[in-house]
């Protein structure tokens, strides 16, 4: 933290102060007079975003249902292809075909000890004028569930996670040949269905608890933003995450026209067992049919029953079909050449497909997306001319499982590998906080940008804001130290859940995901409630931070479009992988502990003394003790890109005043080295298992799905004691950044280099 005090203290020292304005420092990869230009343009930048503007797309786009393969998803597409014409941006649709389920048959009903035939129907709501479109609205249900019809009794399972099973064996209680009935939230969904046929059960229903998204927070739609109890959470289930997103019968390349399709029985991703998410209101009486133990203490909710785990006596009757069409999506994408290095890429990225109406999710970011386009379709007017090619890009196929983003990047995969620089993703934007993930490399970056934005509600800079918020809710003194003494705040990794996953896991581009939330609590998420009149009453309705989020993300593009050197940094990125590689070791460090301890107490008879025999449960296993792991390859590589990551962030300084005098060529091969550092942090063959995901240092959980897991191999096989495999990948990863060490060391020699 000091260290990174002291070499920006070099910086300013380095550079003759009469260059630039009186208290602004030159952006970084830009020298004094770059800077100053840049900084004017991205003024003018930003005054142009409008908030009216973007309630009017808002309201355009969500009039009506747009979901993968309706009319009005087409007619989104090309009214969206319309305006980036109209504002002056080189656009044209790009069509993928696509596997996309949509229901035919929906069965659920309690057939023991009572009869009860669950509604599965949101009804529209005299308020809302957009409530009542039936006739184009996809009834509720989850995408990628294979078709099936099985009886079964029921048994209730949290929320669906393994450990959550593990808690399930030491009450006795198997899931084998029942149907499992799980919460929302606390892991993608697809993951509960994966983990219960794991554990072999033949069924699933997901129900949204009033708890997590319902009235035990505020009031319920439409009197408030909560889930009301017909409310129900549409989605996709496909196992993204332990095969790949995208098109399923396309894995691993683009589905043209002319793509070979597998057939649907070879498809990795559907479900084993079918699957249903049904509303609060057709959960409780399932629930409360259900005996046998009660349900421990953290895993009840707030309906007024008492929460048993089953199994039975209810016995459920689950049936569905569906329609196992191709169905086209129609990507956007429009460009703005770049003058000086067209092969250099910045990639902006936002879906327009929607479940139903989908005005948070995801035309709330969308409609910011938009006003950037049009914001710099007008500076391309008034003569700015962005040194790298800009693209924007809006996605199709979003909600069922990343089909448009992931299609259009696995068809230009190669071109995407040489050119791409930068991706930056947005989707359902909300109000509050920035929040800001991605790669490490540009966490110096979007900490410099988010300094320069105001926030709407507070007039600070949405920076600080941030900062003393987390500084308010911190846990420990040594994270509020940090929060006040390091000079960037840390960005999350990110996982997957929206459109940067083929971009960062695939191919290895570096990437970011922003947004603002935090103050818009709401439960309405994947239901026909997710409208124009909700986002109104509810959410950002004067669209101020809609406002703000054109600014944030228009500004990062314009400053990675402009800057002489592509603004990577990589002292950041060193930190993060030493912190990571920690984590780690304190990971196998608590496993060790911790079976250690549990074999001591299965010797000393704590389980036997503590059973309670009106309650029986069962002891847990005794386990072997985790080996020690050999963390030191990765440490030595973690120290070498320390030391290299400082020399580069040394050379720049001190050739920052020279950069615009510097010939383009020299630069050009310095940026091409650029590019290539977040490629380096992957590995052609892929993860275990899941050989699609090339990233060594991000992945989604294959047992979380959305949440991310850092450096996943090593930790996955930690997780999962598969601890020889754990061993192998630490030598894998640590090649993997001494090799971005070498490039980052090379980089830097370059700069030292560099004629001018
Ligand atoms: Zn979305």
């Amino acid at each position: 933290m000091q260290r990174t005090a002291a070499v920006l203290l070099i910086v300013t020292l380095s550079l003759p102060s009469s260059v630039f304005g009186a208290n602004e420092t030159p952006l970084a990869g830009y020298s004094p007079r770059s800077s100053q230009t840049e900084r004017e343009w991205e003024a003018k930048f930003r005054a142009i975003p409008d908030s009216a503007n973007q309630r009017e797309y808002m309201r355009r786009l969500s009039a009506r249902p747009h979901h993968v393969g309706s009319p009005y998803d087409k007619d989104n597409a090309e009214w969206i292809l319309a305006r980036f014409k109209e504002w002056g941006l080189d656009a044209h649709i790009e069509t993928f075909g696509v596997l996309f389920p949509t229901p035919k048959v929906r069965v659920l009903e309690m057939v023991e000890p009572t009869k009860f035939t669950a509604k599965l129907d949101e009804p529209a709501l005299a308020v809302d004028p957009t409530s009542n479109q039936k006739s184009e609205q996809l009834p509720t249900y989850t995408a990628y569930s294979i078709d099936g019809d099985v009886t079964a009794p029921l048994v209730f399972v949290n929320y669906g996670v393994p450990e959550d099973y593990e808690k399930l064996d030491r009450l006795g209680i198997s899931v084998k040949g029942a149907i499992v009935i799980a919460k929302y939230y606390h892991s993608w969904r697809g993951v509960k269905p994966k983990v219960a046929a794991e554990h072999g059960a033949i069924g699933c229903l997901i129900y949204s608890e009033p708890q997590d998204d319902g009235y035990t927070r505020d009031n319920v739609f439409p009197q408030g933003p909560m889930r009301n109890p017909d409310g129900v959470q549409r989605g996709s289930v496909m196992d993204f995450a332990s095969a790949s997103p995208g098109d399923p019968l396309t894995p691993g390349v683009g589905a043209t026209p002319d793509a070979k399709r597998l057939p649907l029985k070879e498809a990795k991703s559907l479900t084993k067992i079918p699957v249903l998410p049904i509303s609060y209101g057709d959960a409780q009486p399932l629930l409360a049919a259900l005996k046998g133990p009660m349900a421990p203490d953290e895993w009840r909710g707030t309906l007024p029953i008492p929460y048993h785990v089953g199994p039975g006596p209810a016995k459920v009757h689950l049936k569905v079909e569906f329609n196992w069409d191709i169905k086209p999506v129609y990507d956007v994408i429009a460009k703005i050449p770049g003058s000086v290095a067209p092969d250099e890429w910045i990639i902006r990225g936002n879906h327009h497909d929607a479940w139903v109406n989908g005005a948070e999710d995801p035309v709330s970011g969308q409609s910011a997306l938009l006003e950037e386009a049009r914001a710099l379709g007008e500076l391309v007017k008034q003569g700015w001319k962005p040194r790298r090619t800009i693209i924007y890009a809006a996605w199709d196929g979003e909600e069922p499982m990343l089909l448009g983003s992931t299609e259009w990047a696995e068809t230009h995969a190669e071109e995407l590998r040489q050119h791409a620089a930068v991706y930056i993703n947005s989707d359902a934007n909300g109000r509050g906080l920035f929040f800001m993930g991605g790669s490490h490399s540009l966490e110096q970056f979007i900490n410099a940008v988010a300094r320069d934005i105001e926030d709407p509600e507070t007039k600070l800079t949405v920076w600080q804001r941030r900062q003393l918020s987390d500084i308010a809710d911190a846990k420990s003194p040594d994270e509020r130290s940090e929060l006040r003494q390091r000079t960037d705040l840390r960005i999350e990794a990110i996982g997957s859940g929206t459109d940067f996953t083929a971009f960062l896991d695939h191919l290895g581009i570096a990437s970011l995901n922003l947004g603002y939330g935090g103050e818009d609590d709401g439960g309405i998420y994947h239901s026909i409630y997710d409208d124009f009149y909700w986002f109104t009453h509810f959410s950002d309705f004067d669209f101020i931070y809609g406002r703000a989020l054109s600014q944030t993300i228009g500004t990062s593009v314009m400053r990675l479009a402009d800057a002489d050197v592509l603004p990577f940094d990589f002292v950041d990125l060193s930190d993060t992988v030493q912190k990571y590689t920690k984590d780690l070791e304190k990971l196998l460090a608590g496993k060790q502990d911790e079976i250690q301890e549990r074999n001591k107490e299965l010797e000393e008879g704590v389980f036997k003394a503590t059973l309670d025999p009106r309650r029986p449960t069962v002891a847990p296993p005794k386990e072997e003790v985790p080996p020690h792991l050999n963390f030191a390859p990765m440490q030595n590589a973690g120290e070498a890109l320390v030391r290299s990551a400082e020399h580069y962030r040394k050379a720049l300084a001190q050739k920052q005043s020279v950069l615009s005098e510097t010939q383009a060529e020299s630069l050009g091969v310095l940026n091409r080295r650029l590019i290539e550092s977040e490629r380096k942090l992957t590995n052609d063959d892929g993860l275990p298992r899941r050989s699609w995901y090339k990233h060594l240092l991000y992945a989604p959980g294959v047992y979380t799905g959305y949440d991310v897991k850092t450096i996943p191999a090593v930790r996955e096989g930690i997780e999962q004691k598969k601890y020889g495999e754990a061993e192998q990948e630490i030598l894998r990863v640590a090649k993997a950044i001494e090799d971005e060490a070498a490039l980052v060391e090379s980089a830097a020699q370059l700069l030292e280099q560099t004629a001018h």
